[in-house]
């Protein structure tokens, strides 16, 4: 797959997504400390970091389900700090979690159909789905449960889309996949960028969000250790900022260089 990538990062209008000095605590641990990012339309922002790094707690404090101690959410030009997770999906930050949450004994298509229940006016439908996923159509009847691991995948991701999000949030998609299946699955994205959306992923298997990503974010501990383009860090740069070691490059602005 060519990376949708270093032409995606448009950085002349405004941020679709922001986070803004988001600190967040799990009882006594700080989870997150003055993580700041932006997200421009149309680009694959991965955050990527080693177990416990935060990621999964930065994406469900974007989506809502974390509140942080402090710093907020902004999306579109709007603090949404304080909405709940359902209104910010109907303002389309919409979110697949890890580990796909499907109703297991649900069929494919009620999962779809639970997707669609509130969903916003936009491309994507059901029938959609279908056409995108050719072999989801054949199996709408059967149970998730009975589906492996790559199949639920898909399915949330489509259950997502139904839902017809403006930014598509995705926690380790490739969390217990097969390489070939999590390769499959990123092979769709740019299909799904091109029906015009934004995507904010999480991804411990870095090479995985290298390939896909217009901007990597890399954490550690609650924090960020390194931010750019994939063309402009090297394989050292990142491996330093992910493990920890001495030589991680500073982490630049939240954003665009060159900006005050
Ligand atoms: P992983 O890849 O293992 O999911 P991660 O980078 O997504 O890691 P988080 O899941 O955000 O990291 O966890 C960050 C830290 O917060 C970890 O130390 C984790 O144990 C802790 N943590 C996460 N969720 C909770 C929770 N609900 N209650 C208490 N501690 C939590």
């Amino acid at each position: 797959m060519t990376g949708p990538a270093d032409g995606g990062r448009s950085e002349s209008g405004a941020p679709l997504l922001e986070a803004r000095d988001l600190t967040v605590h799990h009882g006594q641990l700080r989870a997150l400390d003055a993580i700041s990012l932006r997200v421009f339309p149309g680009e694959v922002y991965a955050i990527i970091g080693a177990n416990g790094a935060g990621k999964s707690t930065l994406l469900r404090t974007i989506a809502g389900l974390h509140h942080p101690s402090t710093g907020s959410v902004w999306f579109d030009g709007t603090d949404v700090t304080r909405l709940r997770p359902e209104r910010r999906a109907g303002q389309g930050i919409v979110m697949v979690p890890e580990g796909r949450r499907l109703f297991e004994s649900l069929s494919v298509e009620e999962n779809l159909q639970v997707g669609a229940a509130y969903a916003r006016q936009g491309p994507w439908t059901i029938e959609r789905v279908y056409e995108t996923f050719g072999w989801l159509r054949e199996r709408r009847k059967q149970l998730a449960a009975q589906l492996s691991g790559g199949e639920q995948q898909t399915v949330a991701l489509g259950r997502a889309l139904v839902a017809n999000p403006r930014v598509l949030l995705l926690d380790e998609l490739s969390l217990g996949l097969a390489p070939v299946v999590v390769q499959r699955i990123y092979g769709m994205l740019p299909e799904i960028l091109a029906t015009g959306l934004t995507v904010l992923l999480v991804e411990q298997d870095v090479s995985q969000a290298l390939r896909v990503a217009s901007h990597i974010h890399c954490l550690l501990e609650g924090q960020t250790t390194l931010e750019g383009r994939p063309a402009e860090v090297t394989a050292d740069q990142v491996e330093a900022a992910y493990f920890g070691l001495a030589g991680a490059a500073p982490a630049g602005p939240p954003g665009r260089e060159g900006e005050p």
